[in-house]
């Protein structure tokens, strides 16, 4: 049991983390929140594990939730306007080309 809050106690049991996530000992809770009232350090400690617990239920990737976002007629027209690009490029490019060469 923890007879002392301090920083070594603190950092070995991630007191913050399980603070954030309700997983202390009342009397550790206690003691801790009596502790974060003077001390910056563990207030930051407690805002940065609660940026990261807000996090967790998110795990998608950008890529898949901007895809999940686009309706399937949208994703079909992205795939058309890349497909033209490929295509209309060399089909501009190779007569240019081949005029220069002649
Ligand atoms: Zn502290």
């Amino acid at each position: 049991m923890l007879t002392a809050m301090d920083h070594r106690n603190i950092d070995e049991h991630s007191i913050a983390d399980r603070y954030v996530s309700n997983s202390l000992a009342p009397e550790e809770r206690a003691a801790f929140e009596s502790h974060l009232v003077d001390c910056q350090d563990c207030t930051d400690r407690v805002l940065l594990a609660e940026m990261f617990c807000a996090r967790q239920p998110d795990p998608l990737p950008l890529r898949a939730k901007l895809a999940a976002r686009l309706k399937p007629w949208q994703l079909l027209m992205i795939l058309a306007i890349t497909v033209m690009l490929l295509v209309a490029i060399p089909a501009i490019l190779i007569p240019v080309y081949l005029n220069l060469v002649r």
